[in-house]
Formats: C-alpha cells, structure tokens, sequence
C-alpha cells in the first residue's frame, strides 16, 4: 500500500516520482473522480518534453511497459478534462435532467449548445455532473491516436498498472468504480480514447 506524503506525491517502489509543476495549475481541495487519457504520443518521453514546456497534463503517467510516474502532485490542479464536458443527464438518464431548460439548451445550435449545457453542468454538483479539473486526477496511458475512432490498444502492462494504481486512489480518496471515468464520456474527444483501458 502507497502513502501519500505532504505534498500530495504517492510513495511506493511501483511508482517513479518526476513532478512537472509546469503542468500544476492552482489547487486541488477535493478529488472526487479520476478520468483516465490516453496521451496521442508514442512514448513517455515526448509526454515529458511537453509537460517541460507547461500547459496541459495529468497527475500520472503510465508507459507502454507499465512503468508508474508521478507528473504532477494529487493536492493541485492540472488541465486535463478540457473547457467543456458533456452532460450527464443527458447520457444517462434523460428523465433525470431539467426538461425545461434541457429543451432551452438542445433547441440552440450545435457550437452554443455544447457550451450552453458545458454552462448548465457545472452548476451540478459531482456526482450529477462529470468530473472537472477542479475535483478529479487525470491519469495518461501512453498511446498514439490512430484515426477519428481509434488509439492504439492499451498494453496488459498498462492495464495491470492502472488496475494498481487506482486501488490505491481508491484507497485513499474513498473512491469507487463510478468515479473513474474514459475521457471521451466527459468532454468532446476522439471515442477511441482510452477505450482499450480496464479496471
Ligand atoms: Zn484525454
């Protein structure tokens, strides 16, 4: 079992540490939720060269061999999610949205109904909503997008890895299996992304 030090960086042999603060926007009070990416790089490396240069990233990264790194701590924030997510009601259960205003936001066009009900989400609280960069750990597989559909398959390396490590963000963020989430379920991206991940 991993231990989380103070600044929020897992402790254990099965994980490297090598934290980018590029990446690290701000604070992360609350993990509700993990949502699980694949990075469109073909190796860990050029993952990292980006993370040097700062901007977008993920708190963990998981190699083709199944090698664990640390990139940014679990107590900040990294962009990870994108500007807008989905609406969960709506994938879901569509009994459950608010009908009158669901109806408002679905009559609009394509480009301002993906941010009217971007709008409409974040007033939810998780977990009637999906998870934002501001309560959930995003974790990176390391594989290449290979058309408008799919990305390379998830190594069983990789999957035995992120199968342990989210037993440990289980453990120590009282998370469940419903909180842990393909990124194309939250926000607009590629389908094929992370499809080939288990847990
Ligand atoms: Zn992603």
């Amino acid at each position: 079992m991993s231990t989380v030090d103070k600044d929020g960086m897992l402790i254990d042999a099965k994980i490297t540490l090598k934290r980018y603060t590029s990446i690290e926007h701000g604070n992360l009070s609350t993990v509700k939720a993990v949502v699980v990416h694949q990075t469109d790089a073909p190796t860990a490396q050029h993952t990292f060269n980006g993370y040097n240069a700062g901007g977008n990233g993920a708190h963990f990264l998981i190699a083709k061999n199944g090698d664990i790194y640390q990139t940014a701590s679990t107590q900040k924030r990294c962009y990870h999610v994108g500007r807008l997510i989905k609406s969960k009601c709506l994938t879901l259960d569509k009994n459950s949205c608010d009908s009158a205003e669901m109806a408002v936001i679905l009559a609009k066009s394509w480009s301002n109904q993906i941010k009217a009900l971007d709008a409409h989400e974040r007033q939810k609280a998780y977990p009637a909503r999906y998870p934002v960069n501001s309560d959930a750990l995003g974790i990176e597989i390391v594989g290449k997008h290979l058309d408008d559909t799919q990305y390379e398959a998830v190594t069983p390396a990789q999957n035995t890895s992120l199968q342990w490590l989210l037993g440990e963000l289980y453990s120590h963020f009282s998370l469940t299996k419903a909180d842990i989430y393909r990124h194309p379920e939250v926000s607009y991206k590629n389908p094929g992304e992370a499809k080939g991940a288990s847990w």
